[in-house]
Order: C-alpha cells, then sequence, then structure tokens
C-alpha cells in the first residue's frame, strides 16, 4: 500500500522586495511531496532559498502563489489561529542550533511542547522519556543543556521536535554544527526515528554524503 502523503506542495513562489525597491525572486513555481515514513533532502547552496522554503511549509511565512497541502489539509488560505494549531499538532522543527531552553533540563524541554497542547504532566513525562531512551539518552535527562555535548544538544531538539507526534519534520541543517563524527551518529538515530515513527522528514542539508543516505534528494 502506497504511503500517505504528508505534505504537498505545488507550484509556490515567494519574492522579497530589497532595499532598493526591486523584487528578488526565492522560489518559482516549487513542487515537492513528502510521504509518511520518507525521510527527503533539500540540497542547495546557500543563499538559494532552502531556509525560506522551510519557512512556508512550517507555516511560519505565507507563500505568494501556490497550493500547500498538510496532512491532507489545504493550509495555503487559512488563519493565523488554524496555521498555529497545524503547527504545534503536525510539525516539528530541528534547527541547525539547538534551541534548547537552558533553565530546563532535557527532559522538561520535550515535556514543555507537550504541555503548551494540553498533554498532563505524566504523559508528558512518560513520552520524554521514551525519546531519550530512543535516542540513547535516558540518563542525561536531568541535564540541562549547557552540560551536555554538541551531539546530546541536537539529540534532545531531535525528541522535542518529535514530542506532539507531529506527521511532518521541518529539519534545517541538524547536524551542521557538529563534527563529522557525532553528525554521523546523530544523523543515524535520526534516521532510524523517523523510519519507526513513520513522520514525514524534510531536511535541507550541505552535506551530500548525508543526503545521498536520505530516500530522496531534492535539488534546489
Ligand atoms: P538558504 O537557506 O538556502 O541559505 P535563504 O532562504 O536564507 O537561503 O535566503 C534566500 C535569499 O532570500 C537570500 O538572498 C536572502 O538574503 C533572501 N531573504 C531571506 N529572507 C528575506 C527577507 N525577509 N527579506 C528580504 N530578503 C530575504
Amino acid at each position: 500500500m502506497n504511503k500517505p502523503t504528508i505534505l504537498n506542495a505545488k507550484n509556490l513562489s515567494k519574492s522579497y522586495v530589497q532595499a532598493d525597491g526591486t523584487p528578488l525572486q526565492i522560489l518559482n513555481d516549487f513542487s515537492c511531496e513528502v510521504n509518511a515514513g520518507e525521510m527527503v533532502a533539500l540540497v542547495g547552496p546557500s543563499g538559494s532559498g532552502k531556509s525560506t522554503l522551510l519557512h512556508i511549509l512550517g507555516l511560519l511565512d505565507q507563500t505568494d502563489k501556490g497550493d500547500l497541502h498538510i496532512n491532507g489539509n489545504n493550509v495555503t488560505k487559512l488563519n493565523e489561529v488554524k496555521r498555529t494549531n497545524i503547527r504545534r499538532s503536525d510539525i516539528g522543527f530541528v534547527y541547525q542550533f539547538h534551541h534548547l531552553l537552558p533553565e530546563f533540563s532535557a527532559v522538561e524541554n520535550i515535556m514543555l511542547p507537550q504541555i503548551i497542547n494540553g498533554v498532563g504532566k505524566a504523559d508528558s513525562s512518560s513520552r520524554a522519556m521514551d525519546l531519550l531512551n530512543s535516542l540513547k539518552l535516558s540518563k542525561r535527562a536531568d541535564s540541562r543543556p549547557a552540560k551536555l555535548s554538541g551531539g546530546e544538544q541536537q539529540r534532545v531538539a531531535i525528541a522535542r521536535a518529535l514530542a506532539n507526534k507531529p506527521k511532518l519534520i521541518l529539519a534545517d541543517e541538524p547536524t551542521g554544527n557538529l563534527d563529522p563524527e557525532t553528525a554521523e551518529e546523530v544523523f543515524k538515530m535520526f534516521k532510524d526515528l523517523v523510519q519507526k515513527s513513520g513522520v514525514g522528514a524534510l531536511i535541507a542539508t550541505h552535506n551530500m554524503d548525508l543526503a545521498k543516505r536520505m530516500d530522496r534528494i531534492i535539488q534546489f
């Protein structure tokens, strides 16, 4: 049976007005699909528009033209409240820098998005511990981000992105700050979790070796 399409972008276009008043076209009729359980690499040089695209797909920015479906819902023309709800329930983000909250422990950082979504303390803690366990970090649950290594911080950030069981993960250079060995370790665990959880993942990367090991490459 075919895996459901989680992300379906059709003919997206986006331009910005530059300081001199002329438009800068970033996306021009861009289309892509990501299916459940699929890990897709988004590859392109710096400045080619990968972050802009991820912001649009993550409902943090609007497209000028085109249609965007997430988990079967047409989200193109939804109001901000509905977009925020879909962003919270269906989409998880991983950035190049972990952006964990420094005053909270690893487990608390993974509990927080769940608590914001209305999950109780016991359930959110249990889900957070399961995720930490899958990422071989149970022993670091009570550590604050500053006490974790770069690779451990990114693993907690991946767990946080998956905390609310999203359908779609969007990642912007998730291993870009790590040394090659750590990047490899984090990538393997990330890929494993994507396959196990059935989430669809679109991952912007400069690392062609990692991109080639994903299910598909979209070249920008
Ligand atoms: P990438 O992630 O591939 O490096 P970006 O999406 O960050 O590319 O940027 C693509 C282009 O869009 C760049 O030239 C950048 O300067 C421009 N850009 C991004 N955001 C804005 C904005 N808010 N206003 C004007 N130009 C922008």
